[in-house]
């Protein structure tokens, strides 16, 4: 399939390069990677999706942007220019900052055309989140729940959220009632090999669900045991809040199941005493634990969500 190269209408310091595979008719799926600039997996894995979707016959529309915030990818941190985070952003304001230009332009050209959006993260440099693909748990796509459509990627975590935090990529699409969909993994600044493999495979088995591709093979295994997880909009500036500086010393894995209570981690002072406890508020599943050691008060320890262990 022949790939179109287009530039985002963004102002004239601003490269949004899309890569544009079919017809120009239905379904039209738009993909984004590297809305935070710290997150190489969804650049990378967009990347990639690219060179797949290059021997694939797609049937519909597909719109890839990999790198969806140039200021912040360029400056390797999770926020762009003047510090502002893109996924608060949305739908943006062409008469705004860089980020608000930025997040305009995605949202009239590629999320308001779209009928599915897929937006590629992963838990950056200071968190680690289990493999997951997150999903408006509403949505539908090709006429079934859109957790029909989860449940055939590989991912091993399908967090269905019933509301969403403002300002995100996807928050704009649920507004407007379109389906949509995140993937999430790794972080700590490494860089999984295994991870990227599950974002190309999730993301071309979603797009043949809603008949965008004909069916790819891509090597890899089947999905195998699923959890379901639910409650929390995936907000990752809310959780549970450490209030005193230190270092932290987490006790328990992202992907983890927590009963109440039960200990995620420690913040030591610098003379080595214990100065907090952090502990789960909720039974459920550690969905994204603090990785980076030093800590300030309103950090971010932890985000437990509960799980439908029935629907696994
Ligand atoms: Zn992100």
């Amino acid at each position: 399939m022949t790939a179109v190269k287009e530039r985002l209408a963004a102002g004239p310091d601003l490269d949004l390069d899309t890569v544009r595979f079919g017809s120009g008719g239905g379904p039209a799926v738009t993909i984004l990677g590297g809305v935070h600039g710290d997150e190489p997996e969804g650049v990378l894995a967009a990347y990639r999706v690219a060179d797949e979707l290059a021997s694939a016959h797609v049937r519909g529309t597909v719109t890839v942007l990999p790198r969806a915030n140039p200021p912040a990818l360029a400056a390797g941190t999770r926020h762009g220019d003047g510090g502002v985070n893109l996924a608060r952003v949305f739908p943006g304001d062409p008469g705004g900052d860089l980020s608000a230009r930025i997040a305009h332009a995605i949202a009239r050209e590629l999320i308001e055309p779209c009928d599915l959006l897929i937006d590629l993260h992963s838990a950056g440099r200071r968190y680690r989140m289990p493999p997951m693909c997150g999903f408006g748990a509403a949505g539908t796509l090709g006429g079934r729940p859109l957790l029909d459509a989860a449940r055939t990627t590989p991912f091993p975590y399908l967090w269905a959220h019933a509301s969403v935090a403002p300002g995100r990529s996807v928050s704009h699409a649920d507004a407007l009632g379109k389906p949509w969909a995140y993937f999430e993994s790794g972080g700590g600044g490494a860089l999984r090999e295994a991870d990227l493999d599950l974002y190309v495979r999730g993301v071309l088995r979603l797009l043949e669900v809603a008949g965008a591709v004909e069916p790819v093979s891509f090597a890899g295994p089947p999905p195998g045991r699923q959890t379901v997880v639910t409650g929390g909009d995936g907000d990752t500036d809310t959780g549970v809040l450490i209030t005193v500086p230190g270092s932290f010393a987490s006790s328990v894995s992202a992907g983890d199941a927590v009963s109440s209570g039960q200990r995620i981690g420690a913040v030591y002072d610098d003379a080595g005493r214990r100065a907090e406890v952090v502990r789960a508020p909720s039974s459920g599943i550690v969905m994204m634990l603090r990785h980076e050691l030093r800590v300030a008060p309103g950090d971010v320890a932890a985000i437990v969500a509960g799980a439908d262990r029935r629907a696994a």
